[in-house]
Formats: C-alpha cells, sequence, structure tokens
C-alpha cells in the first residue's frame, strides 16, 4: 500500500533521511519509533510530499506519487490522510462543518452526503451528540477526534499520524488511541510516529525504529522491545521505558 524505497532528504548540508527502505501492507499499523531529531517527521512529510524527497521512490496504492508534478499534488494528498499533534480544526465553524468542508471543496460530495459521512464518523469517535459544538468547546482529545474523523471521512488509502496524542493531557491520550485501535480494527492502512510504547505492543504489526535519519532496526513489537538487537536501540528503550 505504501512503499518507500532508498529514500534520501537533505536540507542544505544536512542528510536528514539517509536511504530509508520502509513498507506498510494493506490494513496494517506500521509504528515509528525513535529519538528527538531523527527524521521522523520529515519522513512522514515525504509521504504527502510536504517534504519534497531527495532522491528515493514512495509508491502509495501504486501510484508513484515522488514522480508526481507540484500542480497534481492535491488529488494524491487526498489518498494520504495526516493527523498532526496539534488539531487544526476551523474554530468558527461547528464541529459538523469540520468534518464536512474538505468533502464538499475537495472531494465534490454533495452537502447531504458529506453531512451523512461526517455523522457516521463522528458516531464512529464517540462525538456524534457534539456535532453542533464549536471546537473550542471541547476537550483536547475530542478535538483530536474530531481531527480524526474528518481525515477518514475522505477516504484516504492510509492515514499517517505524527505524534497524534503528545499534546494531551495524560487522561485524554486513551480516548484518541480507542479510536486508532478501532480504525485498525476496520482495516485502515496506517502509519503512526508515537512515544505511545504500550500501544505500539498492543496494537501494531510492526515497530520501526529509527535514529540519526536511519532505519536502525524493524520487526514485530514483541521482538522490538523484548529482543533489541543494536546498542541503539537498547539505549533509547532504556529511556524511554
Ligand atoms: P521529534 O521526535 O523531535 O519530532 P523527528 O524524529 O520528527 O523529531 P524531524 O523533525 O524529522 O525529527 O527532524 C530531523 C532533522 O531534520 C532534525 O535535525 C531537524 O533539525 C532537521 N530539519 C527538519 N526540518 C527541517 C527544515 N525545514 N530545515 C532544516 N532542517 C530541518
Ligand atoms: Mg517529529
Amino acid at each position: 500500500m505504501l512503499e518507500i524505497h532508498a529514500l534520501e532528504k537533505r536540507f542544505d548540508q544536512t542528510e536528514v533521511l539517509k536511504n530509508i527502505d520502509l513498507k506498510v501492507r494493506e490494513g496494517e499499523l506500521v509504528f515509528v519509533i525513535g529519538p528527538s531529531g531523527s527524521g521522523k517527521s520529515t519522513m512522514l512529510r515525504c509521504c504527502n510530499r510536504l517534504e519534497e524527497p531527495t532522491s528515493g521512490a514512495i509508491m502509495i496504492d501504486g501510484e508513484r506519487i515522488t514522480d508526481i508534478p507540484r500542480r497534481d499534488l492535491d488529488k494524491m494528498r487526498l489518498k494520504v490522510g495526516m493527523v498532526f499533534q496539534g488539531f487544526h480544526l476551523y474554530p468558527h465553524m461547528s464541529v459538523l462543518k469540520n468534518v464536512m468542508l474538505a468533502q464538499v471543496k475537495a472531494l465534490g460530495r454533495s452537502k447531504p452526503e458529506a453531512e451523512a459521512r461526517a455523522l457516521e464518523m463522528l458516531d464512529q469517535v464517540g462525538l456524534k451528540h457534539k456535532a453542533h459544538a464549536k471546537p473550542s468547546e471541547l476537550s483536547g482529545g475530542q478535538q483530536q477526534r474530531v481531527a480524526i474523523a474528518r481525515a477518514v471521512a475522505l477516504d484516504p488509502k492510509v492515514m499517517l499520524f505524527d505524534e497524534p496524542t503528545s499534546a494531551l493531557d495524560p487522561e485524554l491520550v486513551g480516548s484518541v488511541l480507542k479510536v486508532m485501535k478501532e480504525l485498525r480494527e476496520k482495516g485502515m492502512t496506517m502509519l503512526v510516529v508515537s512515544h505511545e510504547m504500550a500501544f505500539a505492543r498492543e496494537a501494531a504489526d510492526r515497530v520501526v525504529f529509527m535514529d540519526g535519519g536511519y532505519v536502525i532496526e524493524q520487526g514485530p513489537p514483541e521482538e522490538i522491545f523484548g529482543n533489541p538487537q543494536s546498542e541503539r536501540l537498547k539505549t533509547f528503550l532504556s529511556r524511554v521505558s
């Protein structure tokens, strides 16, 4: 579904991603861990061309997205849902309108169609009763669930998450992780950068450890957490757990 081949990214002289190879198969949840500055966000941002790769190829749903001309990126980005740390909801619009907007503007769905899909997604994230509230009336965890509903309502082929819970108070993290787990159970393909190691153990099909712009190790969670091979991963795990 998502394949990264020999991806390199340089900012001026600094090499930030070095020969990254990574595959996320359909319906898989792949987790990316690694120290600050290791290139996790840059890699994710290359997957929808928010960053331009210096070299290498990225395939999504059979399409080589690294070859797409810049003017055609919007169409490709509809296939790649992204959820960041901040929620970026429109503050002056209701929750429902927030989830409807891109469906109408970018996908060309009719308003009734977009509304039906929005309500279905809000129900899925447990927030149908907040459809007419403003984002400011919601907790951080609820706002993040709306952001997820908004992205998934566009029926992307793959969802990218960049530390979706790291801005939340600890008691709100669980509700967002639960929504991500349910998405996975529905068959969504997901690439997730997060420090929630317990969640990775429980929900990830594969865990990728990055350090210094390289993928150092990858494998099933029980291998990565239970039997780390490299010194770098051992050190990282001893610091975070
Ligand atoms: P964190 O866990 O702190 O979010 P990360 O693994 O996501 O870290 P990145 O944000 O991908 O790391 O950054 C990787 C490296 O690339 C860092 O050294 C960073 O300073 C550098 N970098 C990222 N964006 C840019 C940019 N636009 N220009 C120059 N350097 C950048
Ligand atoms: Mg980051």
